[in-house]
């Protein structure tokens, strides 16, 4: 089948670790090249933010196409939308002259808006993932949330509009009931991890005989690593290991970075709390495999790819129970779910795992199973190619139909 992935602003191509990098581009990357091996034709729609860069660039199997949309040049994502017509516009010329997909997969609710535009043009089904909802985003920044005006609206609409939603965690189906969209129009496929990447077999970063806590993430304040920070002193002995950050200058120059270590010295854990920067996606499994312990506190999460990847390594996970970590984590057999925002918890939780040397250990076999058997991309890509051709009616090919595609 042709598939058109629509990902506006998160390119498979681009860097993690920007503040508008991080899992989505991963997601998008990843079912793309998983639906490819499949014998699936993909090419992943994303703006053009680089005047030098090829309109059409090969990427495992897959094509990544560069969609001239606005200036050529980095953008934040909160001030894309003005850009989306001429997405739309210049796609749909595309599909008309060249390419036409038999469906499109919108990832994020500005690709949804240029993918339905598109898509009624040229007859094309559209599903929508929305990787993160407005109403959440409100719900926790309240007015540091620069969100473009309308968002919610938009993404009702669009909800009401394609032809799937395609929701990835039980918490979003309960939010998109809660906007108003029908229980019938959503389908719920999770997003996945890469298993021969990440596997608990494998080189590890080095690390000293302290106690190893990860944690892994863009450096924004609602991943929660204060919070860990305030959870330390009830850790002793254990070091905090952040990964994540702005791909290119020290990470000491990260405004945020300067904040999380004048707290970690207001709290007394300077010395064992340190900032690794971004790491290539290629080097997060030594990380994984360096850590005794995942922790993962965000306030809100609409997935969390990063417990995902940790459990895939075999590490147990410390999260928060929020959005896709409470369908992840199994709480007390892949890992422990505690409040978010809320340190004492975390730190309770924290030092027990760590000073139960069996616990672990039985955790991080649970988890590297759960995380292999039930996440597997090939498995993710094989229930999506299914709902795709549910969608469009087509029935796929016997070399298109891996044994996993049970929806
Ligand atoms: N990541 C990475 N290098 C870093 C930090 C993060 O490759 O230095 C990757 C990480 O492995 C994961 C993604 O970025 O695949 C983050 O995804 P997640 O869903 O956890 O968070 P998001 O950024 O989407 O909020």
């Amino acid at each position: 089948m042709r598939i058109a992935m629509i990902s506006e602003h998160a390119s498979p191509l681009s860097a993690l670790g920007g503040v508008d990098a991080g899992g989505q581009n991963t997601h998008v990357a990843e079912l793309s090249a998983a639906l490819a091996a499949q014998g699936h034709e993909v090419r992943v729609y994303t703006r053009r933010d680089d005047a030098t860069a090829a309109v059409v660039v090969p990427m495992k199997g897959f094509e990544v196409v560069h969609v001239p949309a606005g200036p050529p040049v980095p953008l934040a994502k909160d001030d894309l939308l003005p850009f989306m017509g001429e997405f739309a516009e210049w796609m749909a010329a595309d599909w008309r002259t060249s390419w036409l997909p038999g469906v499109a997969h919108a990832h994020f609710w500005m690709s949804g808006l240029a993918a339905v535009t598109a898509a009624r043009r040229c007859d094309v089904p559209v599903l929508q993932t929305y990787h993160a909802l407005g109403t959440v985003k409100r719900r926790h920044q309240g007015d540091a949330d620069t969100s473009p005006q309308h968002r919610v609206a938009y993404e009702r609409e669009l909800g009401r509009v394609v032809d799937r939603i395609v929701v990835q965690c039980q918490d979003e189906v309960s939010e998109l009931l809660r906007m108003g969209l029908p229980r019938a129009g959503m389908a719920l496929v999770p997003s996945g991890v890469n298993t021969e990447l990440f596997r608990p077999d494998g080189p590890a970063e080095p690390r000293g005989a302290s106690r190893r806590i990860l944690t892994v993430g863009r450096l924004v304040e609602r991943k929660g690593y204060e919070d860990l920070i305030r959870a330390l002193p009830m850790v002793p002995g254990a070091e905090l290991v952040v990964v994540g950050g702005p791909p290119e200058g020290p990470i000491e120059d990260h405004p945020y970075a300067r904040k999380l270590l004048a707290l970690a010295r207001h709290c007394n854990v300077a010395d064992r709390v340190r900032l690794a920067g971004a790491v290539p996606p290629a080097q997060m499994p030594r990380w994984y495999r360096s850590a005794d312990v995942l922790a993962a506190a965000p306030w809100y999460e609409p997935f969390g790819l990063t417990p995902l990847e940790a459990m895939a390594c075999g590490v147990p996970v410390v999260a928060t129970a929020v959005g896709g970590l409470t369908d992840t984590v199994v709480d007390g057999v892949t890992g422990d779910l505690v409040t978010p925002r809320d340190p004492r918890a975390l730190g309770a939780a924290l030092r027990r795992l760590l000073n139960d040397d069996v616990r672990r250990v039985g955790y991080a076999a649970a988890a590297a199973d759960r995380a292999a058997h039930s996440y597997s991309w090939r498995r993710v890509a094989a229930r999506l190619a299914a709902l795709y051709a549910q969608v469009t009616g087509r029935t796929l090919t016997e070399a298109e139909t891996p044994r996993e595609a049970v929806v």
